[in-house]
């Protein structure tokens, strides 16, 4: 079995009446539910489609503060930090929304062993110890082989390894959880599998069930941490958040042993520009935060750069657990970043940014909200016993 049998026994359009239909009395009781849940019990999928509901809007400043409550009690004051290491913006996949898809005319780039270890240099000298490593979808030539030589160069000089690049099969995760990566990220986009097509039109990715069976790779291979997340504007982002919850609830249950987060990218500006077809205003995306928060208290929550200082600082303070700094969306991005700015110049980024402060000025931030900056939650010590689990 797979999440291919859950997910097809959940028609998109009868999802969207069950998460479009519910009333103030349902959300009600969901914060009921969730207010009195100080032991951290998931709560029901039908709490999750109240929660996601428009008739839950008017209730966010009560969802704020349980959903704070909830992350203070399991995670502390705590805000883990990571940047994004790009090693390559090659892409064979025609996506709509992004800046490296194949069609658009960008100058191609794979970082070298020599260019990773210097955007390397320059993250820890920043004080970063979790890197997440990011590519295009090119498995000619970015593939197993080159994601593994990238692992064995960065584990030895960093904490915590996670990835975010093509889905692989389960083997291939086997042979990288054994170089050194503890997380995979792996993000649906949409759950609308008519919405997915139109939006994926060549290329591996057009393959939706591919996509959508990988968290069941990841967690038959081991790998300790797994990503999920839609983008949001490529379809009404209640029904994609409801399968994203149903999706981590069935992850759970079927791989127990791994640890799970959840990401919220919002559609956002590009060169070839996409207009989201559902707009996503910021205080949707926190209901949609502080709706999955309450659903699990255990899952991480993350926020990249995508989104803008002010709204990060709050999200910090009633949910979020995760958070990019500094980030550089284009591979050799840090090490090119002074030089390329004193010439006027600048290579295509994957997506444009609305955080732009520097990583000493978000860790101000964090520490003037009353939050402590992580840099390490991994070490090389716990990978033995986890990789032969
Ligand atoms: S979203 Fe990923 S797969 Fe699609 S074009 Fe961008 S890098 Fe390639």
């Amino acid at each position: 079995m797979s999440f291919l049998e859950v997910f097809e026994a959940h028609p998109w359009e009868a999802v969207r009446e069950r998460v479009h239909s519910r009333s103030t009395a349902d959300v009600e009781d969901a914060l009921r539910r969730a207010a009195a849940n100080t032991a951290g019990a998931p709560l029901r999928l039908d709490d999750l489609c109240a929660l996601l509901s428009p008739a839950a809007a008017p209730f966010l400043e009560r969802m704020a503060r349980l959903a704070q409550a909830a992350t203070r009690r399991r995670f502390g004051n705590v805000v883990q930090l990571f940047a994004p290491l790009y090693v390559s913006n090659e892409c064979h996949n025609v996506c709509t929304y992004c800046g490296f898809s194949m069609l658009n005319k960008i100058p191609r780039r794979v970082l070298t062993d020599a260019e990773i270890l210097a955007e390397a240099d320059i993250l820890k000298r920043l004080g970063f110890e979790h890197v997440l490593i990011v590519s295009g979808e090119s498995e000619r030539r970015v593939g197993t082989d080159y994601f593994e030589r990238v692992c064995t160069l960065l584990r030895p000089r960093f904490a915590n390894l996670t990835l975010e690049v093509q889905p692989l099969p389960a083997a291939d995760y086997a042979r990288l959880r054994r170089a050194g990566v503890s997380a995979v990220l792996v993000y649906q986009e949409t759950y609308n599998r008519a919405g997915y097509a139109r939006h994926h039109l060549k290329g591996r990715k057009a393959d939706f069930v591919w996509r959508l069976e990988t968290p069941d790779r990841l967690g038959a291979a081991g790998v300790p941490k797994i990503g999920l997340g839609a983008l949001y504007g490529l379809e009404d982002w209640r029904v994609d958040s409801f399968f994203a919850g149903l999706h981590l609830r069935y992850l759970e249950r079927a791989y127990w042993r791994s640890r799970y987060c959840l990401a919220f990218p919002r559609l956002r500006p590009h060169a070839g520009g996409l207009e989201p077809k559902v707009e996503m205003r910021e205080r949707d995306l926190a209901q949609a935060m502080c709706a999955f928060r309450l659903f699990d208290n255990e899952v991480e929550i993350s926020l990249s750069t995508r989104e803008r200082p002010g709204f990060r600082d709050r999200a910090a303070a009633f949910g979020m657990t995760t958070m990019s700094a500094g980030a550089r969306t284009n591979p050799g991005g840090y090490a090119e970043a002074e030089r390329a700015l004193a010439r006027g110049e600048r290579t295509l980024e994957q997506f444009h940014m609305s955080d732009e402060r520097t990583t000493a000025e978000v860790v101000a931030a964090l520490r003037a909200g009353g939050l402590e900056p992580v840099w390490k939650d991994w070490d090389a010590a716990y990978d033995a016993p986890a990789a032969s689990m």
